[in-house]
C-alpha cells in the first residue's frame, strides 16, 4: 500500500479548522485516548471554561467553537452531570509541554510560524508536527514534535520534542506539566485534585464526582537539561539542538491490574526508560500486528483507501481490547459530543468490523451488554415493565442516560438490536458457550416486549409510540424496523432455548421459562405486523402515508446545511423527511429476505425522502446500492460518507469521530462492494466493485478460521490461512 494512504496531513495552520484536526488526529491505544491538541496549548483557549451545556438535539445543536479543546479519556471514567446525566470525563491533560524563547511563549496563533505541517501516521498512531518558529528575539527554531499513546504499554504516552536553532541564539525555557484545569462540556467533574511538581515533571491525583481516582504522572528527560519543579533552561547557539523525551502515565481506580496507585504508575514509567526509538519500535510492532488482520487494500482509488485506513485506524484505537465493561462511544472517544454514550451504533455499525477481523474485541462489545443487563432491568422497571429494556444511550451501568425524552422514551429498537448483535456474534464465531451465558439477555428482553407490545382484544398485536431509526419521525405506530427486530429477537430467543435444551439442559432452569413464555413469544412473532405495500415497499410506519410531503425544493434552500437546521422541529416531525435509513435497515440487516428487485423498489421510494442529516445514513444506502448491482450509484453516496470526518465541512471531526460511519465504511467495502456473505461453513463473496477499483485485498476471520481474500473485476480468490 502506498505510504501516503496512511498519512493524514494538515499543511496549513488555519485556526478555523483547528478543532476539526484535533478530533481527526485523536490518538489512542484502546485504553487511553488523546485528542490532537498542541503540546503547549493556546492562550486563547483555556480548557476550564464553565458553561451549561443543555440537553438538545445533538445533530442540530450549534456547537460552541472554542479554538481548541483538548481531550484525554479513559473509557469507563464517567462523571455525573446535573443535566446530561453520566458523561465521559475529560481528564487532566498530560501532554502539556510549554516552551518559551527569551520570555516569548510558543503559541501557534500568536507567534510567527513558517513551514507548518502535521502528519498522523495511521499505521502506528504517531502524530508528528514540524514548523519553524521565528521568535521576537531574532532566533529561529526548527521545531519537531512526535508523540504516541503506547500500544505496547497501555498506561503510557511517549513524546519527543526537538528544537534546533537555525538562526540567532535561543534562550529556551521548558515547562513539563499536566493541566488539571479541564472541564467537560463546561462542567468540572473533579471533586478534588492534588498536584505535586517534582524534579522533571509532576504528579497528580484527581478524584472524580463519581469517586473514581485517576493518577497521572509526567517526566521529561534531555541531555544537558536539569529540570527543577518541571522547569529547565538551555541556550542554543546556531546549529545546536536539544531533544526532550517526555513520558507520562495514567492509571485509574477502575483498572483491573492487581496493583494500583501512584507508586505502581511511577514504577511503570521507570520501567519504560526514556529510549524513544525502543519505545516507538515496540509500539510499531504492536500496531503492525493489528493491521495484519484489519487492513484492506483498494487498488485504483487513493481517496477511498485513505478514508478506509483512517476509519480502520480509529476503530482500532477506539475499541477497548481488554475491557468488557465499556463499548465504543458515538464519537469514538475523540470529543465531548454525545457525552461518551453507547448507542445502537455498537451492534449495527461497529460490531461487524470486529467480528470479522478480531472476534476477541467483538466479544468484549457483546459482553458489555450482558454485563449491563442489571441496569437494563432497572430501566424496564422505571418504565413500568418487567424484563430488560436496554437504554437508548448507555453509560457503564446500563441505565438510561439519554437526556432527551423523545429518544430515551421511544427509541426502543435498541433492545432488539442488542439481541441482534449477540446472535450475530454467535453466527460469526460459533461460540455457543458465550451465547449460553447471554441467554438471560434474550429472555429478559423478551419479557420486556411481552409488556411493551399491545395485545388487543380483537387478537391483533401492535407496537405503538415508538421512534424508529429515522429520528425525524418522532412517534409512530408499528414502525417496520422495530417490529421486525422484535420478531427476530423473539425468534432467536426461542431458537436459543431449544439449543440450550439440547446442549445445556441444566442452564434452562434458572431462566424460569414456562409455557406461557413460549406462547407469548410465538404470538408476537406471528402477529406483529411488518406491512409492505402491494408494490413491495416496506411501510415505515402506519402514519407515514398520511404525513405531509416535505417539498424540499421550498423548505431546504441551502443544501450545504442539514435539512433539520432549516425547518422547525415540529415540521420535521410531521413531514415525510427521513433523517436516515429506517425501513431500508431491514434489507441491510437481513439481505437474505429481500430480492434485488425489492431492494431497488424500496430505495427508489425512500431515497428521495432521505436527508442524510445523520452520519449513519449514506453508508447504508451505498451498501444496498452495491448489493443490487448499482455499484456506481452506491459509490457516489459512499464518497460522501468518506468525507464526513476527512473534511471540516459541517464541523468534520471537531466534536469527535463519527465512529459508526467508520465501521460503516469498512462494511461498505467488505459487505457491500466485495459482497461478503457469511456462508454455511465458509465466507462467500458476490462482488460488485466500483469502476475504478481494480483489486481489493483483505482478511476475514470466520468461525475461527482466517481467510485471505483477493477480488478483481474478473476473479475472486479466497485462501484459507489457518486458525485465527
Ligand atoms: C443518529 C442515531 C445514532 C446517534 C449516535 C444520531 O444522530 O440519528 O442513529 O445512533 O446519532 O451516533
Amino acid at each position: 500500500m502506498k505510504g501516503s494512504a496512511f498519512e493524514l496531513r494538515e499543511d496549513l495552520l488555519d485556526p478555523s479548522s483547528g478543532k476539526h484536526y484535533e478530533g481527526a488526529f485523536t490518538q489512542g491505544n484502546s485504553y487511553l485516548q488523546l485528542r490532537g491538541s498542541f503540546e503547549e496549548g493556546l492562550a486563547c483557549a483555556p480548557q476550564n471554561e464553565k458553561y451549561w451545556r443543555l440537553p438538545a438535539n445533538v445533530t442540530l445543536e450549534k456547537q460552541r467553537s472554542p479554538r481548541s479543546k483538548c481531550g484525554t479519556y479513559v473509557p469507563g471514567i464517567m462523571g455525573s452531570h446535573p443535566l446530561l446525566n453520566e458523561e465521559v470525563v475529560n481528564l487532566p491533560n498530560p501532554l502539556i509541554f510549554r516552551v518559551s524563547c527569551s520570555l516569548e511563549a510558543l503559541d501557534m496563533d500568536l507567534c510567527e510560524i513558517k513551514d507548518y505541517s502535521r502528519v498522523l501516521n495511521l499505521r502506528n498512531g504517531v502524530l508528528a508536527r514540524r514548523f519553524i518558529w521565528k521568535t521576537n528575539s531574532g532566533a529561529a527554531l526548527e521545531c519537531s514534535y512526535e508523540r504516541f499513546a503506547s500500544r505496547a504499554r497501555k498506561n503510557l504516552i511517549v513524546q519527543k520534542m526537538t528544537y534546533k536553532c537555525v538562526e540567532g541564539k535561543a534562550e529556551l525555557r521548558f515547562l513539563n506539566d499536566i493541566d488539571e484545569n479541564v472541564t467537560t462540556n463546561g462542567y468540572s467533574h473533579f471533586a478534588s485534585n492534588q498536584k505535586t511538581p517534582c524534579g522533571n515533571g509532576a504528579l497528580l491525583t484527581v478524584e472524580t464526582d463519581k469517586k473514581e481516582k485517576v493518577w497521572l504522572e509526567t517526566r521529561a528527560f534531555g541531555e544537558r537539561l536539569r529540570f527543577r519543579e518541571g522547569t529547565a533552561n538551555i541556550s542554543l547557539a546556531p546549529g545546536e539542538e536539544i531533544t526532550v523525551i517526555k513520558i507520562s502515565g495514567i492509571m485509574t481506580s477502575r483498572d483491573t491490574d492487581a496493583l494500583l496507585g501512584p507508586e505502581q504508575l511511577s514504577h511503570l514509567i521507570e520501567e519504560a526508560g526514556s529510549d524513544y526509538a525502543a519505545l516507538k519500535s515496540e509500539n510499531d510492532l504492536a500496531w503492525e500486528k493489528l493491521w495484519e488482520n484489519s487492513g484492506v487494500e483498494i487498488d485504483g482509488d487513493e481517496e477511498a483507501q485513505l478514508a478506509l485506513n483512517f476509519s480502520v485506524y480509529h476503530l482500532l484505537r477506539g475499541a477497548c481490547e481488554n475491557d468488557d465493561r465499556v463499548a465504543i462511544c458515538a464519537k469514538g472517544f475523540a470529543g465531548e459530543a454525545y457525552f461518551g454514550h453507547f448507542f445502537w451504533d455498537t451492534e449495527v455499525y461497529l460490531l461487524p468490523f470486529f467480528l470479522y477481523t478480531n472476534p476477541r474485541v467483538a466479544k468484549n462489545l457483546v459482553s458489555f451488554r450482558v454485563n449491563t443487563l442489571k441496569g437494563a432491568m432497572e430501566n424496564a422497571r422505571r418504565y413500568g415493565c418487567r424484563g430488560a429494556r436496554y437504554p437508548w444511550e448507555s453509560s457503564v451501568s446500563g441505565t438510561e442516560q439519554c437526556p432527551n425524552w423523545q429518544y430515551a422514551d421511544h427509541e426502543i429498537h435498541i433492545t432488539a438490536d442488542v439481541v441482534y448483535g449477540l446472535w450475530h456474534y454467535y453466527e460469526a464465531t460459533g461460540d455457543f458457550d458465550f451465547l449460553a451465558k447471554a441467554a438471560p439477555v434474550f429472555v429478559e428482553t423478551a419479557r420486556y416486549w411481552f409488556d411493551r407490545v399491545e395485545f388487543r382484544s380483537d387478537g391483533e398485536v401492535h407496537l405503538n409510540g415508538v421512534m424508529g431509526p429515522d429520528e425525524y419521525t418522532c412517534l409512530s405506530s408499528d414502525n417496520a424496523y422495530t417490529n421486525a427486530m422484535v420478531r427476530h429477537s423473539l425468534e432467536k430467543t426461542l431458537e436459543l432455548l431449544s439449543l440450550l435444551k439440547e446442549r445445556k439442559p441444566d442452564s434452562i432452569k434458572d431462566l424460569n421459562i414456562d409455557e406461557a413464555f413460549r406462547s407469548k413469544a410465538l404470538e408476537i412473532i406471528q402477529k406483529i405486523p411488518v406491512p409492505v405495500t402491494s408494490d413491495g415497499v416496506i411501510i415505515q410506519c402506519r402514519e407515514f402515508a398520511q404525513m405531509e410531503e416535505p417539498r424540499f425544493d421550498l423548505t431546504w434552500p441551502d443544501r450545504s446545511k442539514c435539512f433539520g437546521t432549516q425547518v422547525p422541529q415540529e415540521k420535521l416531525y410531521r413531514v415525510k423527511a427521513l433523517k436516515q435509513a429506517d425501513a431500508l435497515m431491514l434489507p441491510f440487516l437481513f439481505p437474505q429476505n429481500y430480492s434485488a428487485e425489492e431492494v431497488k423498489k424500496n430505495l427508489a421510494y425512500y431515497l428521495p425522502y432521505t436527508t442524510h442529516d445523520s452520519s449513519l445514513s449514506y453508508i447504508i444506502h451505498a451498501i444496498l446500492l452495491a448489493r443490487c448491482q448499482k455499484a456506481e450509484e452506491g459509490f457516489e453516496l459512499m464518497r460522501k460518507a468518506l468525507k464526513i470526518d476527512l473534511s471540516d465541512y459541517h464541523g468534520g471531526a471537531s466534536e469527535g469521530i463519527h465512529i459508526a460511519n467508520c465501521g460503516g465504511i469498512w462494511q461498505a467495502v467488505v459487505l457491500g462492494f466485495a459482497g461478503f456473505t457469511p456462508g454455511e461453513e465458509k465466507p462467500v463473496f458476490h462482488p460488485n466493485l466500483p469502476r475504478n477499483w481494480t483489486a481489493l485485498r483483505f482478511h476475514i476471520v470466520y468461525r475461527g478460521q482466517k481467510y485471505q481474500v483477493e477480488i478483481t473485476p474478473a476473479s475472486v480468490k479466497v485462501t484459507p490461512r489457518g486458525k485465527n
